[in-house]
């Protein structure tokens, strides 16, 4: 599973975790202050050379490395 990068809009904690692909917060709370919900950020060595972002739909998902832009075994932009 890949890990995500949230902040809360609440409280703007920063937080990461491991979550299931295509993940976007809405099972998640900030472990700050406890709201549901957070923003997913993108990681910043994956975010460039995406080839199409439609939302976070999941790519795969199977075992393994990988981004959440890769499919799991070939990523040129982030060597997974
Ligand atoms: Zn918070």
């Amino acid at each position: 599973m890949p890990i995500y990068e949230f902040r809360c809009a609440v409280c703007g904690q920063l937080f990461e975790k491991l979550c299931p692909m295509g993940e976007t917060g809405e099972n998640i709370a900030c472990p700050n202050c406890g709201k549901p919900g957070p923003r997913r950020v993108m990681s910043s060595f994956c975010a460039h050379g995406k080839k199409s972002d439609n939302g976070g739909s999941d790519l795969g998902g199977g075992g393994g490395g990988g981004c959440a832009g890769c499919s799991s075994t070939s990523c040129a932009t982030c060597g997974h």
